[in-house]
C-alpha cells in the first residue's frame, strides 16, 4: 500500500470515525465478512529504529480487535469455513471475520495462539517453505539490521553510488526511506545480492535473522496439530510473483502448497501472495491459482468481502490490522466498510483531477 492510498484511508478513518457517519453506511458497504492479515505479534516496546515494527501488533490490540469483532456479532470462523460461505454465496445474517498471519512468524505461536485459544476461535498461517527449511532470506529484516548496525552504506543508485549517513536514528529513516522503494522495484535475485552485499559487510548473517524470526517445520506441524490452526503456502521463497516468469510463478506456488502437505500430511488449499500488492499478484497469479485447484488465495488489496465474491476466490482482499491501523477506534469504523467505499470514490476522483 503507498503512502499517497494510506493517507487517504487514514483520512476517511477520521472523517467517519467523528462524523459517525459509519454506521449510516453500514448496510450499504459492510459486505458478507472480514478477512484480517496480520504479521507479528509482540509485546514491549520497539528499539527506537524498528521500521519492520510497522508489520507488529502488540497482544493487548489483537485481543481487543478479537472481543470486538466477537461483540459484534460476526462469526470468527476458519479460512475452510470462510471459503464455503463465500463459494456458496449463501451469506446468512451474522457476518464472518477470519484472522490471517503471513510469513509464519513464532511469535505467531507464542503470542496469538493463546488468545485465540482463549476465545476458542481459528486463525490461519501462510508460510514459505524455504524460510521453515531455513534457507530462506527475509530481506527487509536484513536490512532493519544492516542499518542498525552500520553507521553508512554505499547504495549504487541508477543516478551513481551515493553514500547514505546512519549515524543517527533520523538518518536511519532517512535512508531507509530511500533505500527501500529503490529495492522493491527491482527483481528478488538483485534485491537479496544488494541486502546480502550489505550484511557480509556488517556480518550479519541474512538466513540466521530469517531463522531467528521463522517457525521451523517441527514449530509448524505443532501448531498445525491444533484443531484451532489452517497453515497455507506463501510461495517457496516469498517471491513477489508478478516479477517472476510465468513459469517461475506457477513453480513458487504449486512447490510451496506441495511442500507444506509433503511436511503436514494434509491438504493445503489456502494461499497468500507475499507482498500481495496490485505490483505484486494479478489476474495471471490469480489465474494459476484456480488452475492449482486452491480454495482460496489472499491478497493485501484493502476491503473487505463482499456479497458476491465467488468467482474471486483467489484474489480475495484483506483488512490489515498492522502498524499503520493499529487504533482501536478505527476498527469499529474499518468495520462498518466505509471507509473503503470512500477511498474508492477518492482515488476514481484522483486521475479525473490529474487529466484537468
Ligand atoms: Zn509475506
Amino acid at each position: 500500500m503507498n503512502d499517497v492510498t494510506t493517507n487517504i484511508l487514514k483520512t476517511a478513518l477520521k472523517t467517519l470515525y467523528y462524523t459517525r457517519l459509519d454506521a449510516a453506511l453500514a448496510p450499504i458497504t459492510q459486505g458478507a465478512g472480514v478477512i484480517f492479515m496480520l504479521h507479528h505479534v509482540q509485546p514491549g516496546r520497539p528499539d527506537p529504529f524498528a521500521p519492520n515494527r510497522i508489520l507488529s501488533v502488540t497482544l493487548e490490540f489483537l485481543s481487543t480487535v478479537v472481543e470486538h469483532v466477537l461483540e459484534r456479532e460476526f462469526d470468527i470462523v476458519s479460512i475452510d469455513e470462510a471459503h464455503a460461505r463465500m463459494a456458496s454465496g449463501k451469506i446468512g445474517k451474522r457476518r464472518f471475520a477470519t484472522f490471517t498471519f503471513d510469513d509464519g512468524y513464532r511469535d505467531n505461536i507464542e503470542h496469538a495462539l493463546p488468545i485465540f485459544r482463549r476465545h476458542d476461535v481459528p486463525m490461519t498461517i501462510y508460510v514459505a517453505p524455504d524460510f521453515c527449511d531455513g534457507k530462506g532470506r527475509a530481506w527487509w529484516v536484513t536490512l532493519e539490521k544492516v542499518l542498525a548496525e552500520m553507521t553508512s552504506i554505499a547504495v549504487p543508485f541508477a543516478d551513481g553510488e551515493r553514500v547514505l549517513p546512519l549515524t543517527t536514528v533520523a538518518d536511519k529513516y532517512v535512508a531507509l526511506n530511500e533505500i527501500y522503494p529503490w529495492l522493491r522495484a527491482m527483481p528478488d535475485a538483485a534485491i537479496h545480492m544488494h541486502v546480502d552485499r550489505w550484511a557480509a559487510i556488517a556480518r550479519i548473517d541474512p538466513f540466521a535473522a530469517c531463522r531467528d524470526l521463522v517457525m521451523n517445520w517441527d514449530e509448524v506441524r505443532a501448531a498445525a496439530k491444533d484443531p484451532l490452526v489452517t497453515i497455507g503456502a506463501h510461495t517457496m521463497s516469498h517471491a513477489s510473483l508478478a516479477k517472476c516468469s510465468s513459469d517461475q510463478a506457477r513453480w513458487e506456488m504449486a512447490a510451496s502448497i506441495e511442500h507444506v502437505e509433503h511436511e503436514l500430511g494434509t491438504d493445503c488449499r489456502h494461499f497468500a501472495y507475499p507482498y500481495g500488492d496490485a505490483g505484486s499478484a494479478g489476474p495471471r497469479e490469480f489465474e494459476i491459482a484456480r488452475e492449482l485447484g486452491l480454495h482460496t488465495a489472499v491478497t493485501t488489496q484493502k476491503g473487505l468481502i463482499a456479497t458476491n465474491v465467488s468467482d474471486q476466490l483467489t484474489g480475495l482482499p484483506r483488512l490489515s490490522l498492522n502498524g499503520d491501523f493499529q487504533d482501536e477506534r478505527f476498527v469499529k469504523v474499518l468495520l462498518s466498510g466505509a471507509p473503503f467505499k470512500m477511498m474508492e470514490l477518492a482515488k476514481s476522483a484522483l486521475p479525473r483531477r490529474r487529466a484537468a
